[in-house]
């Protein structure tokens, strides 16, 4: 089966020019000027960008928590990825206690299988640390999961100590993997929210003031003062402050290795939303919590000027009735997490690019090479090159449209961006070679997407 992706204007990460795409079996064959090429398949891309698929590395779907299940599986989950223009998911396995690594791995592969229509790979969650998950993380490095993430907040569940995560930074180094970190400080949030629930702040309102931006400045600084001493490179999930960027951009300017990512919802949403009348709010209840605006021109500065490389979402959606609901009476069993699988490249796109903050290549950065390189994917994925897999988006930047819950794929009964005015939209979004969406509409099919296993960590990028 050949293509051929004809007269687009090709965007990477580095340049921008015209030229046609010919791919041949799913991988990119050629680049250049091939009028007369015999193809099977013509896509006419004139007047519109020709971008790599965009990877997001940090998804939660079909994920167990707080006594239900985040409402995206790994089929409508990628659905709603791929008619947004992302061709690979990297989500969790969870390290299952006293049990082998390897069995957090299989349960979340076994999720996957048949569903997901998109390429994905998973990083793996890490609670407890011995000799023997030494001995394990880098088995689980061979079989292609090249990077771990622990968390420094939620007590009492996945919360791990400095003492550990210093040795599994460590220990990541050694054997080629990159760790990613949760940062907030715990301890304080556990004493915070019980101290409010204690003077009867029940209300939506208080999920913020449970965990304020002073908490996620302590623990981004800890984190990276832990990776200083283990001489290890640290990655830097879900930033959302003015002071932990800062944090980050010291720390790059003394030659550390730190990479933050931050998310949409943090670049456009602001801490007002938990104002709305009644249990609206519970809509924006994640962690970290939406920011006071104040912070969002910080975040902007640093995806422009490079002290953070990435934006994935964190998509983890919870219905509004019944699942959001198991909080109304306690800000703290309100399910955390928001959608935004489907919707990261409008926002981006029409925030960012649109309004001038950051350049075409540096959006495809953010959403595809950087997060490719990263996790070993490069340069399979995140780029359009002769021999890259043929994911592509062909993205018109003239089309406007409005997102709403009616017409998004994302299986969740609300959108925190109702209303949105959108610029631009990938009228074709192929995965391997395969058109798997056009103008919206899904066209693939469930279980095409593969296990991708990914390369060890490079070093700086
Ligand atoms: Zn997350």
């Amino acid at each position: 089966m050949s293509t051929l992706v004809k007269g687009g204007t090709i965007v990477t990460a580095g340049d921008t020019y015209e030229a046609d795409i010919l791919i041949d079996n799913g991988i990119i064959a050629l680049i250049g000027n091939f009028l007369e090429a015999q193809v099977d398949q013509v896509i006419d891309a004139s007047g519109s960008y020709v971008l790599p698929g965009a990877i997001d590395v940090h998804t939660h779907l079909e994920l167990s928590v707080s006594g239900t299940v985040s409402s995206d599986d790994f089929y409508t989950g990628t659905v709603a990825a791929a008619c947004g223009g992302t061709t690979t998911i990297i989500d969790y396995a969870d390290q299952m206690r006293g049990e082998p690594l390897a069995k957090g791995l299989e349960a979340r592969l076994a999720a996957a299988r048949g569903k997901a229509v998109i390429d994905y790979g998973f990083h793996l969650v890490l609670t407890d640390y011995n000799a023997r998950v030494a001995g394990e993380m880098a088995e689980v490095v061979s079989a292609g999961v090249s990077s771990f993430k622990c968390f420094l907040a939620y007590k009492g569940r996945s919360m791990i100590d400095d003492g550990t995560l210093l040795v599994l930074l460590s220990r990541s180094k050694e054997i080629g993997a990159l760790t990613c970190v949760h940062c907030e400080n715990g301890e304080v949030i556990d004493v915070l929210t019980r101290k409010l629930l204690s003077e009867g702040k029940t209300s939506t309102r208080y999920h913020p003031k449970s965990r304020p931006p002073e908490v996620e400045a302590e623990a981004t600084g800890r984190a990276i003062a832990l990776a200083e001493m283990a001489l290890a490179p640290v990655y830097i999930v879900h930033l959302t402050t003015a002071q932990s960027l800062e944090k980050v951009r010291a720390a790059r300017a003394r030659g550390l290795t730190v990479y933050a990512e931050t998310c949409p919802q943090y670049l456009l949403l602001s801490a007002d939303k938990y104002d709305e009348p009644g249990f609206e709010a519970a809509k924006y209840v994640m962690s970290p919590p939406l920011r006071p605006r104040s912070h969002q021109g910080a975040l902007w500065t640093g995806l422009g000027n490079g002290d953070i490389q990435v934006v994935a979402t964190d998509h983890c959606p919870f219905n509004f009735k019944e699942q959001k609901e198991l909080g109304r009476e306690d800000f703290s069993r309100i399910p955390n997490g928001a959608p935004g699988i489907e919707t990261r490249l409008y926002l981006l796109y029409t925030e960012g690019v649109a309004k001038g903050r950051i350049s075409l290549n540096r959006f495809v950065d953010l959403v595809a090479t950087a997060p490719a390189k990263l996790f070993g994917l490069y340069p399979k994925k995140g780029t359009i090159a002769v021999g890259s897999d043929a994911d592509l988006v062909v993205w018109d930047p003239k089309v406007r449209h409005v997102l709403s819950v009616e017409t998004l794929h994302q299986n969740v009964d609300y959108d925190p961006y109702e209303g949105f005015e959108a610029m631009g939209k990938p009228t074709v979004v192929m995965s391997r070679g395969k058109v798997i969406a056009k103008n919206g509409t899904f066209l693939g099919q469930a279980g095409t997407g593969a296990f991708l296993r990914r390369k060890p960590y490079p070093g700086v990028i």
